[in-house]
């Protein structure tokens, strides 16, 4: 009995923080632009240069040039 009441209480406790934690992050979502989150999808990850949609990759790779995609590749490699 007290062991399935002790279990309640964490789940329970759990259950808060983590909509908490929901809450906080929805609130900064529509109280202004997420930090880094949606400006980063246009920018090359190696030098930061902004992207032009045309070029602009689906996926985890994004960048300007086949400098930069070598660069990136090398950071993954180390
Ligand atoms: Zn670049």
């Amino acid at each position: 009995m007290q062991v399935r009441w002790l279990q309640d209480k964490v789940q329970s406790k759990l259950h808060d923080r983590m909509q908490k934690k929901w809450v906080a992050r929805t609130r900064a979502w529509v109280s202004g632009a997420p930090q880094g989150d949606v400006g980063a999808a246009d920018r090359c990850m190696v030098c930061g240069k902004q992207l032009r949609r045309h070029r602009t990759v689906a996926g985890e790779g994004r960048v300007c040039s086949p400098e930069c995609a070598l660069a990136w590749a090398e950071t993954l490699e180390s």
